[in-house]
């Protein structure tokens, strides 16, 4: 079943276009991974999925009901949650209240803070501290966190990864491997191809706003990708760019 369907998703900067005419579906409990240069769309595509950022055509599709019109809190009530880049806490709360602020949504499901504490062990002894002295690693999982006490139906994740150091990715990736396993519907925004093409099930590659390459991540090559992502597959096709 697919969760959610976009349908020629259009979304600008001022007179740029971002985002071009994006087709895609997601199935539940599906992991995608989305890839691509800096400046391909990525983010722009997450924010408007969220509805951080403004649709200019097109539409987006939730369990069949068309939210493309919703203001944001209404996504997340609806169960889009957005984890976004550079993860913006709420630096004089603590973790606990950080947290409670993502069941604000009123959605109601099996998410607790028990059960983040348990994907997220590194947190139970930082349950009561600010999280603006937490370290990055820390502030990534309570960001998780707090997305994960809406309860979503799916989860936009824009690169975790930034700004941590690898043990701490692999110590965040090690935690989103059981938030995969339990169903979770997941789109993610990595830069790293490797874990991008190791975590997830089909793995998107945008160029300049547009889908280049889509497959199921055991079926393409890096090779493949690499050439998506740094448009050398048009060149080789000779297509205008
Ligand atoms: P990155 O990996 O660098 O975050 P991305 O694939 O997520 O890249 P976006 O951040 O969505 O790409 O950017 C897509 C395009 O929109 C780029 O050309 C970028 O310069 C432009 N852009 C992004 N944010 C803004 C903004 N706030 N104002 C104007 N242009 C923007």
């Amino acid at each position: 079943m697919n969760i959610l369907e976009i349908e020629n998703l259009t979304a600008r900067h001022g007179l740029l276009e971002a985002v071009r005419g994006i087709s895609l579906s997601v199935r539940k409990g599906e992991t995608l991974a989305l890839v691509g240069a800096n400046g391909a769309g990525k983010t722009t595509l997450l924010r408007t999925l969220a509805g951080a950022h403004a649709v200019a055509a097109g539409h987006i599709h939730l369990k069949g009901e068309d939210v493309t019109a919703l203001p944001s809190h209404k996504r997340v009530s609806r169960g889009i949650a957005l984890v976004p880049e550079g993860r913006r806490m709420f630096a004089s709360m603590t973790v606990a209240e950080n947290l409670k602020l993502g069941a604000m949504a009123g959605r109601k499901g099996d998410w607790s803070i028990d059960k983040i504490l348990e994907i997220f062990p590194n947190l139970q002894k930082r349950i009561h501290h600010k999280t603006g002295h937490l370290s990055g690693g820390e502030q990534q999982a309570t960001a998780i966190g707090r997305a994960l006490m809406s309860n979503p139906e799916i989860l936009l994740l824009d690169e975790v990864s930034l700004g941590l150091s690898p043990l701490i990715v692999d110590r965040v990736y090690a935690s989103l491997d059981g938030l995969i396993k339990s169903g979770t519907t997941i789109i993610l925004v990595e830069q790293d191809l490797s874990r991008a093409m190791a975590v997830a099930d089909r793995v998107i590659c945008m160029l300049e706003g547009r889908i280049v390459l889509e497959g199921d991540a055991g079926a393409l090559t890096r090779e493949q990708v690499t050439e998506a992502y740094f448009g050398l597959h048009r060149a080789r096709k000779g297509t205008a760019a």
